[in-house]
């Protein structure tokens, strides 16, 4: 399996990341894809990827709850990483409307901005939208018919967005706790995106799948939301775990890192 996000390099893993680690690699994991989240969590992400190379690989780009009125200036400094750097993907990128709507045309420009450097870099975009679909598919807009490729995040919405994502671009869904959520009902989006464009994925230390929810999350508990996967899907878990690990392992170019 390939946690394809987590945020693994939090301070929430510092007294025992070693461990979770470990218990990742004992339940499956191959690797844990990082996106960043601000400038203040690179030096942290960066460190863990040393201590850990080739499983925690890291991502670069600047969070949209993180975009400031000075979001140049932050965008500038992500900008210097990717040239300089070994990273996958940009991520995490995107809007979050959910919180605070007061820096909404600095966040669509910050998203539009960073899809453009995935463009330059020739990497993938790992999107975090939050009550923005309308505002994200506007920036996506622009990009139709380009090499732009990328996930969609914790992903749970309907089977109507999922067809509208499609048509804008080469985009895979990512899929976590939430799904094991009782209230949460995305079988029907899941059968319209298939399996060959899921990912798994944690959000660890957040959305912590049932029966550990409320708890921190961890690598470790995938295996939860393949269960999930796997009675929605119809298939076995061991399916839902290689076909997922396929699809992250193709998205992001993985072959140099997982054997
Ligand atoms: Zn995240």
């Amino acid at each position: 399996m390939i946690d394809s996000h987590t945020h693994i390099y939090l301070q929430e893993f510092d007294t025992d990341r070693s461990l979770v680690i470990e218990r990742a690699k004992m339940a499956g994991v191959n690797a844990m894809l990082m996106p960043n989240v601000d400038l203040e969590t690179i030096n942290p992400m960066l460190l863990t990827a040393k201590e850990y190379p080739n499983y925690c690989i890291p991502m670069m780009g600047l969070h949209p709850t993180s975009v400031t009125a000075q979001y140049k200036k932050q965008l500038a400094i992500i900008n210097n990483h990717l040239a300089g750097g070994c990273f996958i993907a940009v991520g995490e990128i995107g809007i979050d409307l959910y919180w605070d709507t007061s820096l909404i045309k600095e966040q669509m420009d910050a998203f539009d901005i960073q899809i453009k450097m995935a463009l330059r870099y020739d990497l993938p975009v790992v999107i975090h939208s939050r009550n923005a679909l309308p505002q994200i598919y506007e920036v996506l807009e622009t990009y139709k018919g380009s090499a732009l490729k990328g996930v969609f995040h914790s992903f749970a919405e309907s089977a109507a967005h999922v067809a509208k994502i499609q048509s804008l671009g080469d985009f895979y869904f990512g899929i976590n706790g939430v799904v094991t959520f009782k209230k949460t009902n995305i079988s029907e989006a899941l059968q319209a995106i298939g399996l060959n464009r899921v990912l798994l994925e944690t959000d660890a230390p957040y959305l912590t799948p049932v029966p550990f929810r409320g708890k921190r999350n961890e690598s470790a508990y995938l295996n939860y939301i393949t269960d999930k996967l796997a009675k929605i899907f119809g298939k076995n878990s061991d399916t839902i775990k290689n076909v997922t690990s396929e699809n992250a392992t193709e998205l992001f170019n993985l072959r140099k890192y997982v054997h």
